[in-house]
């Protein structure tokens, strides 16, 4: 899709070549935090910033050690290890875990 003289007023500056002319510069775009996948929390030790940068650092920096780390906050994993012990040792059943771990729990089931 093209560019319009519109959109690129709101992601650009304008700035004066040596020549006089005046030129549009797009703005880099900001990388946001990561967020939780279940309540949209940020993510702690996970670094903000863009892929490029990210990939840099080493694969412990990137985020914490522990299963589903990057995708769901500490308090949402916590639950769904709880949940899939209860479910394991047949204490809960699926239906009564939390809908939105749900998914999570039926990719734990696979491995
Ligand atoms: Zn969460």
């Amino acid at each position: 899709m093209a560019i319009t003289n519109m959109k690129l007023d709101k992601i650009s500056r304008s700035r004066k070549t040596p020549g006089g002319k005046t030129i549009k510069i797009a703005k880099e775009k900001k990388a946001g935090h990561a967020i939780c996948a279940v309540c949209g929390v940020k993510l702690m030790g996970v670094p903000k910033g863009k892929v490029n940068s990210i990939s840099k650092l080493s694969k412990t920096q990137r985020r914490p050690q522990r299963p589903y780390a990057g995708v769901l906050c500490s308090n949402c994993s916590r639950n769904l290890f709880k949940s899939k012990i209860r479910v394991d040792g047949k204490t809960q059943s699926v239906d009564q875990t939390d809908l939105r771990l749900l998914k999570f729990l039926k990719s734990m089931k696979k491995k």
